[in-house]
């Protein structure tokens, strides 16, 4: 079956596999195997070589994984795709299969916390520059890049304040000098943005996250050209990092992936009545939320993410303490780090998530100290405004 010219749903199901090659098992197998036998040592010694196709050893390559593989790289419209362990996982994976000591990273201001930390405190340690530009405005870009920089690196929307790049603008500037455009697009999943569209070489993805949804699992994905992800493939992963991914965690992610679409577009639409909802409430200082009216970046938003994404950064009057108290109030939304789960969870970055900064880092970084970050789940959307209206409300009169 060719599935490449079906909805995006369609393939999510059922891209890359087919049950009649596995005795009609409507799911994909669960190859819990280390190695395979070869039926020859002559062929065994060819696929060392990459002269014979065919799995050897589940650190390289493995069937259910394989499955999960072309299902992502069809998602986000890529050549081809791989597993990693983690999200860091596959981070790391692939800037250590593309950057070597004296070359040149480019990375946007705003960074999940462990990104900024390899950034800040582990590429360097190994001759690696790493500069961090804002950029909101590609100028700042264009002004840093030079012929040395081989990657150029962001989230949009940022953690944890959902902050946009414009893919092109920097793919563009990028790919003057020759650098590798990498973005990791956690937040929007490739239901709202598929950044190898706008330009991009490279996506990848905390798969604990929407992609799974499902909370039960840590795990990455990365997509990009054929050549690119075998040479992840063989140099990052396989040598360098090792994070690859277990075949029982591949089996969760295909599952969490069929329903990918339907819970994307509800987390959307819950966080779009949650935001109006928190923007109107006198006890919140700020939200940012890229469906809002007031959101600096509207108009990209627009063009560039068909939907505005389930998290929503906001800060209540009285800063820290504050949002500190207002969280501890909620009694259905769950005090948890992490996103994109069927639970609704809520985390105070400057403490939690991003505590890998110093403070005047996430003072220059943009990241407020009041900061809550709310990953809006899938329960009834009255039920979680009802928890922050109680909680809002006590809040207010506490500040006041
Ligand atoms: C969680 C997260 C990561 C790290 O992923 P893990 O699966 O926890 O290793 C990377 N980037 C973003 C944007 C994240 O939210």
């Amino acid at each position: 079956m060719d599935s490449t010219k079906f909805d995006f749903s369609t393939r999510a199901i059922h891209h890359g596999y087919e049950p009649g090659n596995e005795q009609g098992s409507l799911n994909p197998p669960i190859y819990l195997t280390s190695t395979f036998a070869f039926d020859t040592a002559e062929e065994g010694g060819e696929m060392f070589t990459g002269e014979r196709e065919g799995h050897f050893y589940s650190r390289i390559s493995n069937p259910t994984l394989d499955h999960l593989e072309q299902r992502i790289a069809s998602l986000e419209g890529a050549e081809a795709g791989l597993c990693a362990a983690s999200g860091m996982g596959a981070i790391t994976s692939t800037l250590w299969s593309f950057l070597s000591a004296g070359d040149e990273i480019i990375a946007d201001k705003t960074l999940y916390g462990c990104t900024f930390a390899f950034m800040a405190h582990g590429l360097p340690r190994f001759g690696v520059k790493v500069t961090l530009v804002d950029f909101t405005d590609a100028d700042n870009l264009a002004a840093a890049i030079s012929d040395q920089t081989k990657v150029v690196y962001f989230e949009t929307p940022a953690n944890p304040n959902n902050r946009l790049v414009d893919i092109a603008a920097v793919s563009e500037i990028a790919h003057s000098v020759g650098a590798k455009v990498i973005v990791d697009n956690t937040y929007a999943t490739p239901v709202i943005t598929r950044p190898i569209a706008h330009g991009a070489d490279i996506v990848v993805h905390s798969a604990t996250k929407f992609l799974s949804g499902h909370g039960d699992v840590i795990a990455g994905l990365i997509v990009g050209s054929k050549e690119d992800m075998t040479h992840v493939r063989l140099v990052g992963l396989k040598d360098m990092t090792g994070a690859v991914m277990s075949p029982l965690t591949a089996m969760l992610l295909l599952r969490g992936i069929k329903t990918l679409e339907l819970r994307v577009a509800r987390h959307c639409e819950s966080a779009g009545k949650v935001a109006a909802f928190l923007e109107a409430h006198p006890a919140v200082k700020s939200v940012s939320y890229p469906g809002l009216a007031s959101f600096a970046q509207a108009d990209l938003a627009r063009r560039q993410m068909a939907m505005f994404g389930g998290m929503i950064p906001f800060e209540v009057v009285g800063g820290k303490a504050g949002g500190i108290a207002m969280m501890n109030r909620l009694n259905l939304i769950t005090r948890a780090v992490s996103l994109g789960d069927a639970e609704s969870l809520i985390q105070h970055p400057a403490s939690m998530t991003h505590a890998t900064y110093t403070r005047e880092e996430r003072e220059k970084h943009g990241i407020a100290e009041g900061l809550v970050r709310l990953s809006v789940g899938l329960e009834g959307v009255q039920d979680l405004i009802d928890d922050l209206q109680t909680a809002l409300n006590a809040h207010n009169q506490f500040a006041a």
